[in-house]
């Protein structure tokens, strides 16, 4: 079944990219595992998966116990400042880095741990109350805020566009983020390495690809739907 998923989920963003001239090796896609087990993951990764989302600093940390470095993991979810610790050195990206209090406090764990930490901005693009992130107003000033910080390394921006039925209705949003990602990108910020557009989910990854996202994060598209009960 994952295996199945996950090469119709690659053909899809294969087709999305065809259809507007770019190459399929510029998209990554990110295997959403969130409450999904240690097994399924493992079944991903006989299928030629290697990077894998999770929101969960404890999911991380139990994963990360089994499979190390033999999957490259990314932290996805709204982290907590005071769970930074657990998570330094087991992710090689960020991606929610959703207010300036939260990069202070990597600034200080990397610091402490004399590594580095890649980190992508959080954009909460269609300003939804619900939602986590920098407004769209702000961000160019978060990113340099973020920049001066030595040990911390902004790599490109995030957002998790609406959940709807429609697909389409998100485009907006997805070229929005683009726009911004490459008005930073012209910006030439020192410290700043605008490389990863993360933007779209398993409801809206082909338009996300269509309007220019370098990662695809795919959850129920490859491992099915989640049960949150599972949860501690
Ligand atoms: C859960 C989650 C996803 C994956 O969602 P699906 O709709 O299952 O593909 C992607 N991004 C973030 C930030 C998530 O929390």
């Amino acid at each position: 079944m994952i295996r199945e998923n996950l090469a119709e989920v690659r053909s899809n963003i294969a087709k999305a990219c065809e259809k507007v001239g770019r190459e399929p090796s510029e998209v990554t896609l990110l295997a959403v595992s969130k409450t999904k087990p240690v097994e399924m993951i493992r079944e991903a990764m006989a299928a030629g998966q290697r990077a894998f989302g999770e929101n969960y600093v404890q999911e991380i940390e139990e994963k990360y116990a089994v499979l190390g470095d033999n999957a490259d993991w990314h932290m996805i979810g709204h982290l907590q400042r005071n769970k930074v610790k657990y998570i330094i050195g087991k992710v090689s990206l960020i991606h929610s880095v959703d207010s300036l209090r939260l990069a202070e406090q990597i600034q200080k764990e990397a610091e402490k741990h004399s590594v580095t930490v890649r980190v992508l901005l959080e954009v909460n693009v269609a300003n939804e109350e619900s939602k986590w992130g920098f407004t769209p107003d702000e961000t160019v000033e978060a990113v340099k805020a973020v920049a001066a910080m030595p040990n911390v390394h902004v790599c490109g921006l995030m957002t998790s566009a609406p959940i709807t039925e429609d697909a389409e209705s998100n485009r907006v949003y997805f070229r929005q983020l683009r726009k911004l990602f490459d008005d930073i990108k012209a910006m030439n910020i020192e410290n700043v390495d605008m490389q990863v557009l993360s933007m779209g989910m398993t409801g809206d990854y082909t338009v996300a690809v269509e309007e220019g996202s370098t990662l695809v994060r795919v959850g129920t598209g490859i491992f099915g739907a989640r049960d949150y009960s599972k949860l501690q």
